[in-house]
């Protein structure tokens, strides 16, 4: 779902107008001095269309101790936004900790919602009037109180937000874990299918109502369902001469777009063609889960088993994370082992690490290797956090840009530490002023 950041000072009535969003009473959680507190999600929903809220503390100017960690949240929440509403007090007018709040704002480039609180009836309309004086446009007047306005707010907030979130990962559905199985012609991907399915192959439709749509098979495997996406297109073979090569990498993107786990398949009677190496790619780009399968290991014979070793190594050490299973689809010889390559890297792709526990990494890993000085000048991290999972991404908020090497270095530590087998995971940073 597209997320929501609502941020505001301290006793503007955030989190009386979140309730309000939310339709209904929710304990809100109160501050304790000396804990950390998380940002706050909950789903929402208005006119029919979901969307997530996150709650943040007060922001304050120059804010020190439990107020900074507030304020850090409070910033993350926005970086982690597709939108943000801005909540202020239009009766007590622009405040400097509001002014401060705009410029941090400014700086993270989100679209953002104002809302003018306490504006319980329309003689109050006028002290909003003054909130145009932020320069972010419209103020919104509201009443948290009565929920006087809060249903135009809400208009403008859908507006506002994407229809799919550009920052959230990607949602998690009930029902069977979601695999596309991928690779170029001949490469054994319909042989696979079939070995694995057996006769207990369930088609599905997955769009009712309409033609042309790909069809799902649902599999059972290690005693559990899974969801093969869009296995119409393997099943149908393409007599295309021209333009096949185009409508395959386009059903491996639908494919992909639709998974929750990549299986590529490469064949060991040729590996890595031009066109493996395009759809390994593609995999990759897509921030799916990850899992390669060697198909055809009967073929092999000694001498070729070394030599293609060691060009696997070679030739895929950028995809060095990613499971590796070798299997013949002919013969139906270790198809076992995909269920828990696949189970490996669903699992890390899901994963989320605590805030705490990823910044004491941070902490013992910059005191052991500082960033390298240059021109005098030494980034710090300040902290950093992960905004989403599936797949894992994490966000360094600096004083200074790292150098690349050195965010490579921070990113092969971070698998080291944590795992993270068969999940692409992306590190980026934040640059404060
Ligand atoms: P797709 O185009 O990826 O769906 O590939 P197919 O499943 O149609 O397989 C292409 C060819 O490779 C067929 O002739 C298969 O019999 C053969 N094949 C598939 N898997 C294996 C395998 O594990 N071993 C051997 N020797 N041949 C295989």
């Amino acid at each position: 779902d597209p997320v929501l950041a609502i941020v505001g000072r301290p006793n503007v009535g955030k989190s009386t107008l979140v309730n309000r969003i939310l339709g209904r009473r929710e304990a809100v959680v109160e501050d304790t001095p000396g804990v950390t507190r998380d940002r706050v999600q909950y789903t929402a929903n208005w006119n029919g269309r979901d969307f997530t809220v996150v709650d943040t503390g007060g922001w304050e100017r120059d804010a020190r101790g439990i107020d900074l960690r507030v304020a850090e949240q409070a910033e993350i929440a926005v970086e982690m936004a597709d939108a943000v509403l801005l909540v202020v007090d239009a009766i007590v007018g622009i405040t400097s900790s509001d002014e401060a709040i705009v410029r941090m704002l400014r700086k993270a480039k989100k679209p953002v919602i104002l809302a003018g609180n306490k504006v319980d009836d329309i003689v109050q309309e006028a002290d909003n009037a003054s909130l145009w004086g932020l320069g972010l446009g419209e103020p919104y007047p509201v009443s948290a109180v009565h929920g006087r306005g809060v249903a135009d707010l809400l208009d403008k907030v859908m507006d506002t937000l994407p229809e799919f979130s550009a920052v959230a990962g990607v949602e998690r559905t009930g029902g069977p874990r979601r695999i596309a199985l991928i690779g170029r012609p001949n490469v054994g991907k319909s042989s696979l299918l079939n070995k694995l399915a057996g006769s207990d192959r369930v088609v599905v439709d997955n769009v009712a109502g309409t033609t042309r749509d790909p069809v799902d098979e649902l599999i059972e495997l290690g005693d559990r369902t899974w969801r093969f996406v869009d296995t119409a297109g393997i099943r149908r073979r393409q007599h295309m001469a021209q333009g096949a090569d185009f409508y395959a990498s386009l059903r491996t993107q639908t494919a992909l777009e639709k998974a929750e786990v990549a299986v590529v398949l490469l064949a060991v009677d040729e590996i890595l063609s031009e066109q493996d190496v395009r759809i390994l790619q593609l995999a990759i780009e897509s921030g799916r889960a990850l899992v390669l399968a060697f198909n055809k290991w009967d073929l092999l014979d000694d001498e070729r088993r070394k030599y293609l070793e060691r060009e696997i190594e070679q030739d895929l050490a950028h995809v060095e994370w990613a499971p590796r299973v070798n299997i013949s689809a002919k013969t139906g010889w270790h198809k076992d082992k995909l269920v828990p390559a696949l189970d490996l890297a669903l699992e890390n792709w899901d994963r989320r690490i605590p805030t705490g526990r990823l910044n004491a990494f941070l902490g013992e890993l910059v005191s052991e290797h500082p960033h390298p000085v240059r021109g005098g000048k030494q980034p710090r991290i300040l902290f950093g956090t992960q905004a989403s999972s599936r797949p894992p991404k994490f966000v360094l908020f600096t004083t200074g840009f790292l150098d690349p090497g050195y965010r490579r270095f921070i990113t092969r530590r971070l698998r080291e530490t944590f795992g993270f087998e068969g999940t692409p995971i992306e590190v980026s940073m934040r640059v404060r002023e």
